[in-house]
């Protein structure tokens, strides 16, 4: 059994390593470097392969127009030099994030009629489209799109004739990708078809303004909105954080008349108002903090001001010098004293007042990792005021969040999916009365649930609608609540959006235990070629680990989850790569035949195995497992035991998930929640000690009665003199009870010294048996101060802080471990307390500093002290 352990551990690292360099050699275009200056240099095609996406053009014109295209000259019909079409950079354009958060960066070339003529991407960051699905899916999706009309509408999925939609298919697996990618290749070309006059602008209703012939102080410029502000901090142009923000502007509208004499005063709007022609625009913009220029200092006579835009929709109005005007200060009552001033006017007629629009500060971000820059735009909104407006604000109909978009596709299958979560959480939480209807012999009762749930989570969950859940999104959730939240982001896959809160909360009722044996997709194909074995007549050569041998290798998920977690820290990139460990993938997303060979085999030999061992990768390997069942240790409602379980072995024997340990303890962490255990529990013909008992009673002529909650025939008489005395260990509990300082405490006392302990991990115990660690302790905390003050500068990069927070937790489990060594079982309401193994330590520890971790960074974000 050891060699065979040894053999399959070498196979399997083998395969990873295998696939991993099988990985890293077809990165393609997955986090490619571009140019440093693609996004600023005047020749775009002199650095990006133009021709490939302009099939004939030999010459291109430098960047031109807002947003910006390149011109693409060949060989006409005639043979004379003619202007072939337009190529764009879609980061020029839009920064739609795609699945990964990041825009996927696109050269589009599109000819004079406005039909596309290539597309090639040149970078992207989507995980999937390294490890799961291949590079080229992507290159087949955009290759669709070549011959059709910018002025088509282009959706994902059906083509629908009668409304005029034309319909390119999508890459299963991948929605949210090639749903943001469509918004882009139709965003880009309809933007520059707009330019070049392909399409003709958009016509927007001049505003009517309601005028109150007020004039405003500053301060009520800015509650109603008529004034906006744009900041931007250090941090998110890469910078170290310094004293203020990188640049604050306050802009708004000029035209209307309460603003503009409220800004200008009355001769100043009167005289703007002489300079300025029908259809003409104007707005203010004002700096009032930040060492950086928004006219730029690069600007010259004739030239454009780059470093800001206005955005309305579709398009974008620049800025050269004869649309500059002086403004000299603002007379609004308590306005900031500017350090830099403008107003600009735009011409254009596509712009109307009465829609919203975003005043943009161009620039570059610098990646304090890498040193790459790379183009960035920061927004800030603008819609005049309700009031300020005759009728109001007209309708518009914004594009639809492709997140959005995604739900409304799918929204049936959405709605069965939810319906088999509610059906199995109903169905489990009413196992004690199926429990009781099914024997050992006859386990139907219970199984015809399990198995349909199975069936469907293979079938349905697994194959159709590939909500695998994975490791990957439980570090992504981990980076997000201590970093980032961004809801788009969990969002844009509803299956695996409404898995993971159903996760969540049967993960706190139950344990993991309803996820992993009723529902995960692997894990029931696993359990599932198990009891095919069985069926097939292989039920004598199936195993289970010697029980030693098991309680070692069961810590490898753990050991896996902790290295995923810890990579993760410093390149999330190189995680996904590594959470190949999990064979999801290869078996659901991509298909098995679709892969690299090692990756298959990898898989094969998990699912292989599984005809021999119970679950081997559910038990030993997955660290999305290990990642739940940390949590499990708090769950609200664990099965029951009774007090004989301490000796009677019959449960054990039978738990094929081997978590009932030699005193008839359950392991939450380990259960899966098959259920047999408590079909024994109340199994009169089945259990060994209420066999015994029916046997007396039967024996004696005393009456049969039910089976109580704890697991034994109602007593006779009144005081239960025939109940069962406890010796031995307490099986009800997974550890001894302990006693906390604070337990003989009542009322608020109580909750105070409760919250106190767990914000405070030092005891005078620990301090006597543990003084150097606790000396370490100390300065470890004041290193950790330290850091969160430099991170709320801006000053600490995210990485560095998690990595404190690892640091700071591994110690206090060490220290909690030496003076508080008890944790919570069951409900925080109850006060059961127990002695902590060091697995419930660190899985207290863990949580309790993941939820402190999130609620600091919300506050300092709220406080708006942190930036990033
Ligand atoms: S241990 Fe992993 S593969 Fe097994 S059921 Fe749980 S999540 Fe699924
Ligand atoms: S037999 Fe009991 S302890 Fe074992 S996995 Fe099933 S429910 Fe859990």
């Amino acid at each position: 059994m050891i060699h065979a352990i040894r053999l399959f551990a070498v196979l399997l690292a083998a395969c990873l390593l295998w696939g991993l360099s099988a990985t890293t050699t077809h990165a393609g275009a997955y986090e490619a470097a571009l140019p440093p200056e693609l996004a600023t240099a005047a020749d775009l095609c002199a650095l990006v392969p133009c021709a490939e996406v302009l099939p004939g053009a030999t010459r291109f014109s430098p960047r031109k127009g807002q947003p910006p295209y390149a011109e693409g000259y060949g060989t006409g019909t005639d043979g004379k030099p003619a202007l072939l079409g337009y190529v764009m950079l879609s980061t020029d354009i839009t920064d739609t994030p795609a699945y990964s958060g990041k825009p996927v960066v696109t050269l589009i070339g599109m000819d004079t009629q406005g039909r596309y003529a290539g597309v090639k991407v040149l970078k992207h960051s989507e995980p999937i489209l390294l490890l799961g699905i291949p590079e080229s899916a992507l290159l087949d999706f955009n290759r669709q799109y070549v011959g059709k009309s910018v002025a088509d509408e282009i959706e994902v999925g059906q083509s629908r004739a009668d409304e005029g939609v034309v319909g390119v298919d999508a890459i299963s697996g991948a929605t949210v990708t090639v749903i943001a990618q469509n918004q882009v290749l139709t965003t880009s070309g309809a933007a520059v078809a707009r330019q070049v006059g392909i399409l003709a602008p958009t016509q927007r209703a001049p505003a009517s303004f309601a005028e109150s012939g007020k004039r405003y102080s500053w301060q009520q410029l800015v509650a109603s909105g008529a004034v906006q502000r744009l900041l931007v901090q250090p941090a998110q142009v890469g910078l170290q954080g310094g004293d203020g923000p990188f640049i604050e502007l306050w802009f708004g509208d000029l035209n209307h008349p309460d603003i503009g004499r409220s800004v200008l005063g009355d001769a100043g709007w009167q005289g703007l108002r002489a300079q300025l022609r029908s259809a003409e625009h104007a707005i203010f913009v004002i700096r009032t903090a930040g060492a950086e220029s928004f006219k730029g200092s690069g600007f010259v006579r004739g030239g454009i001001y780059d470093r800001v835009q206005v955005r309305q929709g579709a398009d974008a109005f620049t800025f050269r010098d004869l649309d500059y005007l002086n403004l000299y200060g603002v007379a609004a009552e308590g306005a900031p004293t500017p350090t830099e001033s403008a107003i600009f006017v735009i011409r254009s007629p596509g712009f109307s007042a009465a829609y919203p629009w975003k005043l943009s500060f161009l620039g570059n971000r610098v990646d304090r990792a890498t040193g790459t820059r790379s183009f960035a735009s920061f927004d800030a909104p603008y819609w005049l005021p309700e009031t300020m407006l005759q009728g109001g604000r007209p309708h518009i109909d914004e594009p639809e969040a492709p997140w959005r978009k995604v739900w409304r596709k799918q929204a049936g299958a959405i709605a069965l999916f939810v319906a088999l979560l509610c059906a199995v959480t109903l169905v489990y939480a009413l196992r004690d009365r199926l429990t009781r209807r099914a024997t050992h012999k006859n386990k139907w009762p219970v199984n015809a649930f399990k198995y349909t749930a199975w069936a469907l989570s293979i079938v349905f969950v697994g194959f159709a609608a590939m909500a695998q859940p994975s490791v990957t999104q439980v570090l992504t959730w981990f980076h997000a609540l201590l970093l980032r939240w961004d809801w788009a982001l969990f969002l844009s896959d509803p299956f695996i959006f409404c898995f993971w809160i159903f996760i969540i909360v049967t993960v706190l009722l139950f344990g993991r235990g309803l996820f992993c044996g009723w529902l995960c997709p692997f894990g029931s194909l696993s359990e599932a070629i198990f009891k095919l074995g069985r069926f097939l007549g292989l039920k004598r050569w199936q195993r289970q680990l010697p029980r030693r041998w098991h309680d070692r290798l069961k810590w490898v998920k753990y050991g896996v989850f902790f290295g995923l977690l810890a990579v993760s820290v410093f390149s999330m990139g190189l995680a996904e790569m590594l959470a190949e460990v999990e064979p999801f993938k290869t078996t659901f997303l991509v298909g098995i035949g679709n892969r690299a060979w090692p990756y298959g085999l990898f898989a094969c030999t998990l699912l292989g195995l599984s005809l021999f061992i119970e679950r081997p990768y559910c038990k030993y390997l997955c660290p999305l497992g290990a990642a739940l069942a940390m949590p499990s240790t708090f769950r609200w409602f664990g099965l029951r035991r009774k007090v004989d379980c301490n000796h009677c072995k019959a449960c054990a024997v039978g738990c094929g998930s081997q978590a009932i340990d030699a005193n008839g303890r359950i392991d939450q962490r380990e259960c899966l929640h098959c259920l047999d255990c408590m079909v024994l529990y109340t199994d009169t013909r089945g259990c060994p000690p209420l066999a015994r008992e029916r046997k007396r009673r039967a024996r004696d002529g005393l009456a049969l009665t039910p089976v109580g909650r704890d697991g034994y025939f109602f007593p006779l008489v009144p005081v239960p003199a025939d109940a069962p005395k406890l010796s031995g260990p307490d099986p009800r509990l997974p550890t001894d009870p302990v006693a906390p300082p604070y337990a003989a405490k009542a009322g608020a006392a109580r909750w105070i010294t409760e919250v106190w302990d767990h914000i405070w991990p030092w005891s005078g115990e620990g301090w006597r048996s543990a003084r150097a660690l606790q000396v370490a302790g100390l300065a470890i905390a004041l290193a950790a101060t330290v850091a969160w003050a430099l991170a709320a500068t801006g000053q600490l990069r995210a990485g560095a802080l998690i990595g404190w927070w690892l640091g700071w937790s591994v110690y206090e489990v060490l220290i909690r471990l030496a003076g508080r060594r008890y944790v919570k079982d069951g409900p925080w309401w109850r006060g059961r307390y127990r002695r902590a193994t060091v697995m419930d330590m660190l899985c207290y520890v863990g949580f309790k500093n993941l939820l402190v971790g999130a609620v600091l960074f919300l506050t300092l974000k709220g406080m708006g002290i942190l930036s990033a």
